[in-house]
């Protein structure tokens, strides 16, 4: 634990010290969020911080409107203490998620309470990267426009791309949009005209992982990994309670391990992708237009439901195959949770019992190490929801909005 002590001579720094008061306003605002309510006794018991710097701590994220009390407790040993919950009220998170054929919007406050809920059809895979730049802050206009209009500040916006994202947002290849160099989080920044909050990009599978990680039903679970059901098959990878993206950003390409052998080819070049034999294609065939997807996979539902053998046995083999590439997964990572997004989520009737028994039977641990298959329970939104949670990470993590 960083403790606030005044520098000596040959102490820290200026900058130093407002690191480490930064690193420890971090602290004590994520011990109230899990923690809330609580007193400045708990906070200082269970942090190590001293009371005199928590209470500095706590009335500096009060006037940040971070942290706001609320009453005494009265059912705890010595004198009644004031409780300390999140505040948040006056800032918004905002999380975008593009895809071929949808955006998703959502903004949440510091709690992570919804405050918007925006999906509509987006030509991603159709139009270029800058009229997709454009549509996108466009859209970032006016949900910036209706949070300013409920007296919030933006905290930052992130944006999930179905693509190879690097550290600084700029997305190397997004195949299925064809997009290819392009500087997303500077291009989007430069099209809200630098607007004050941190503007971001980020592969939405990390980002769904994250959404799981933060919002997710798993018991807490800090080892998972978030597949995006798509066009395209990403994996997010929750280790430890935090997300890996690898050296460059570029892991969790699950969707291009070989799983066929000779197989169906993928755009990528190479044969028997996963998410060539185990993504929506399987289904629908590689020529359905991104704007039809939905009512196709509505389609496939149905005739599911009616027992239509074609399609059943379609089924089946989608979710063996995705049992071979999650045995993989489970070899590898032995994550605690599978978390199956997308379009899987629709599916789940008919593949999830058939993938987890694929993957169980692959899995060198006895019971697969104890991983679950399940599906997400966040929706579509999932990975917009992540973006959200990025910027609440990065407060969390000590980027605290100015008084
Ligand atoms: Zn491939």
């Amino acid at each position: 634990m960083i403790t606030n002590t005044q520098g000596s001579a040959s102490g820290p720094q200026p900058a130093d010290f407002t690191d480490v008061r930064a690193t420890n306003l971090a602290v004590v605002l994520r011990f109230v969020r899990e923690n809330a309510p609580c007193s400045r006794a708990d906070i200082a018991a269970s942090t190590g911080l001293n009371k005199a710097t928590v209470s500095s701590l706590v009335a500096d994220l009060i006037d940040r409107r971070l942290l706001r009390e609320t009453g005494l407790t009265e059912n705890r040993v010595g004198r009644p203490a004031t409780m300390l919950v999140l505040d948040g009220s006056p800032y918004a998170a905002v999380g975008i998620e593009v895809n071929v054929d949808y955006l998703t919007a959502v903004a949440v406050d510091l709690k992570g309470e919804e405050l918007l809920s925006w999906r509509r059809a987006f030509p991603g895979g159709s139009t270029s990267a800058g009229q997709a730049v454009a549509g996108i802050a466009g859209v970032a206009r006016r949900v910036v426009n209706r949070m300013t209009k409920e007296a919030r500040q933006v905290l930052g916006l992130t944006v999930a791309v179905p693509g190879l994202v690097d550290l600084n947002g700029s997305v190397r290849l997004a195949p299925n949009m064809g997009w290819r160099d392009v500087d997303l989080a500077g291009d989007l920044a430069k099209a809200l005209r630098d607007p004050g909050f941190p503007v971001s990009a980020d592969n939405d599978a990390n980002l769904g992982a994250l959404a799981e990680l933060r919002f997710g039903s798993h018991g807490g679970a800090q080892n998972l990994v978030y597949l995006t059901g798509e066009i395209g098959v990403g994996a997010g990878v929750v280790l430890d309670g935090r997300l890996r993206r690898g050296g460059a950003g570029f892991g969790g390409e699950i969707g291009h391990i070989e799983i066929v052998p000779g197989g169906p080819p993928c755009h990528c070049g190479r044969h028997g992708c996963l998410e060539v034999v185990a993504g929506l294609g399987v289904l629908l065939g590689h020529s359905v237009s991104p704007a039809e997807v939905e009512s196709e996979i509505d389609e496939v539902v149905q005739r599911a439901e009616t027992g239509d053998e074609a399609v059943l046995a379609q089924l089946d083999t989608l979710a063996g195959n995705l049992g071979r590439g999650l045995g993989i997964v489970a070899n590898l990572l032995n994550p605690e949770v599978v978390v199956l997004g997308g379009y899987y989520v629709k599916l789940a009737p008919w593949i999830v019992a058939r993938a987890e028994q694929e993957m169980l039977s692959r899995s060198i641990a006895p019971g697969g190490g104890g991983c679950r298959l399940v599906v997400s329970g966040l929706g579509y939104g999932a990975a917009a929801l992540g973006a959200a949670a990025r910027v609440l990470d990065s407060v969390d993590s000590g980027r605290l909005p100015g008084v």
